[in-house]
């Protein structure tokens, strides 16, 4: 694989040499990235728009928040426009394969938007709606589908869209496509394609499957690398708050009350725990809704308006919001669970700070979770501040043995009757001076600020009495 790798950490001059005006663009796509507000291309619209204006394949890694769409759109969008023909019934040149629903949304209103000059037809085919409309789409034939793998399938297997005279495709966000097993799909789907295409391969990272991807369905591709021109992460005020497991849903109410929230996306680890938050919060008077993949497109829809169009300001997700959400003016994002994989905490926080704005991001963890903030901490490079509200500290994660006393509330931990998980790493040390921003006023006696040693007669001290175990943080 020969190939031109661009690592952005080095922003060359030229990259702000350029302008929009210097790749040859049409002036009808011009028009319509000036009517977007663009007017700098990003690094990565720098290296990749002329890379497919050449029907060069491209492997980009580059994360959401980069300008990575309109990257490939705007090229795409010049090839469709200079077609003399339109599209054939049932056929598509284009194809853009997405992990998610919103995603697929998004990207097809990008099209939608960047082509609004141009004759450019664009189909978006997802699950959880009706197919009717879609066929009905597809007859008349699409210059670009953006679709989501499982429901592509099913049109191709009916025979409502046919691939073999597509003549590009994009898979975005490749590695969330493989981890929510689209591989097999995604393998399908390429071996119905013509050999002559041209591949676009995008991923977040660049795990050895997606490098053998790569491998098996690029051929000779320009690589590029790129991280956001100013890390987002970097204008995030990140901070940790440690809790009892019982606590956490008053801990999250309570941050919620007392800060000035614009618009909050609050993650969860597992659909039901999102539906749980969210009905805790509606009855403590903070209106939110949940969007996940249990729930229909519909109301998955109505939950994604409603947050955008700000008549509702909280949406709890899983991740199956973390990349596909662009909305602007999300001022916080609260980790309610800490994810299992420390990158997709980079994706979550990523969700504020977006358009040069900061923002903030605060994650409640508890003992259980304690491995994986050292996870994400060890990726990020930094140590997240951390307010450890635990009586134990976060680190002293207890075991006990089944039929042991439970640990005086008020006491210090025996050593002899814990493990501590994780290898007895140590919590992160907290000074008067540490201390997040948002938590410093906290009154005492607050709600959300209860510990054990407040409250030695909770639901957490039973069940450690009838267990001997902590409960997993995955039952909330
Ligand atoms: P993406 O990485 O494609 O999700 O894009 C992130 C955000 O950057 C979106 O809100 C785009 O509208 C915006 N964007 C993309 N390209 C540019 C550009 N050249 N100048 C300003 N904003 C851009």
């Amino acid at each position: 694989m020969t190939s031109t790798v661009t690592k952005l950490g080095t922003i060359t001059e030229r990259h702000f040499l350029k302008n929009f005006n210097n790749f040859g663009l049409a002036d009808v796509i011009l028009r319509g990235i000036s009517a977007e507000g663009y007017t700098t291309p990003t690094p990565i619209q720098c290296e990749v728009i002329p890379a497919i204006m050449a029907r060069k394949d491209v492997l980009g890694i580059a994360q959401t928040g980069t300008g990575k769409t309109a990257a490939f759109v705007l090229p795409l969008l010049h090839e469709h426009n200079a077609a003399a023909a339109r599209p054939r019934s049932k056929y598509c040149r284009t194809l853009i394969l997405t992990p998610t629903r919103e995603l697929a949304s998004q990207i097809a209103a990008n099209v939608a938007a960047y082509g609004q000059f141009t004759e450019t037809s664009v189909v978006e085919i997802v699950g959880g709606v009706k197919p009717g409309p879609q066929i009905r789409a597809l007859n008349k034939g699409a210059d670009i589908v953006v679709a989501t793998p499982g429901r592509l399938e099913d049109h191709v297997r009916t025979g409502a869209l046919k691939l073999d005279q597509v003549t590009s495709i994009v898979l975005d966000e490749a590695d969330q496509m493989l981890d929510l097993g689209f591989a097999p799909a995604i393998r399908r789907i390429m071996s119905k394609l013509p050999k002559g295409r041209q591949t676009i391969l995008l991923s977040a990272t660049m795990p050895k499957l997606i490098r053998k991807l790569a491998q098996d369905f690029l051929k000779d591709p320009v690589e590029i690398s790129v991280t956001p021109e100013s890390k987002p992460i970097e204008r995030i005020e990140q901070s940790i708050l440690g809790v009892e497991i019982i606590a956490k849903r008053d801990a999250l109410v309570s941050y919620l009350s007392d800060n000035k929230i614009e618009r909050a996306i609050i993650f969860t680890r597992t659909k039901r725990g999102a539906d749980k938050v969210t009905k805790f919060l509606c009855s403590s008077g903070h209106a939110a809704n949940a969007i996940h993949g249990n729930k229909s497109q519909g109301q998955r829809e109505r939950a994604l308006s409603a947050f955008k169009g700000g008549s509702s300001r909280i949406l709890v997700a899983t991740d199956i919001a973390a990349r596909g959400i662009d909305v602007d003016n999300i001022s916080h994002v609260i980790n309610f669970d800490l994810p299992e994989v420390a990158e997709v905490y980079v994706h979550r926080i990523g969700r504020t700070a977006r358009a040069g704005k900061s923002g903030i991001a605060l994650s409640l963890c508890t003992p259980p979770e304690y491995g994986l903030l050292k996870a994400i901490e060890k990726l990020i490079g930094n140590k997240i501040e951390t307010e450890d509200r635990t009586t134990d500290g976060l680190s002293a994660a207890v075991v006990q043995k089944p039929g042991a006393k439970p640990s005086n509330s008020n006491s210090k931990p025996k050593s002899n009757n814990r493990k501590r998980r994780n290898g007895g790493q140590h919590a992160a040390q907290q000074t008067p001076g540490n201390k997040p921003s948002s938590h410093r006023n906290r009154k005492p006696g607050k709600p959300g600020t209860a510990t054990r040693s407040d409250t030695p007669n909770s639901g957490l001290e039973r069940m450690l009495k009838k267990t001997g175990k902590r409960p997993d943080a995955r039952s909330f």
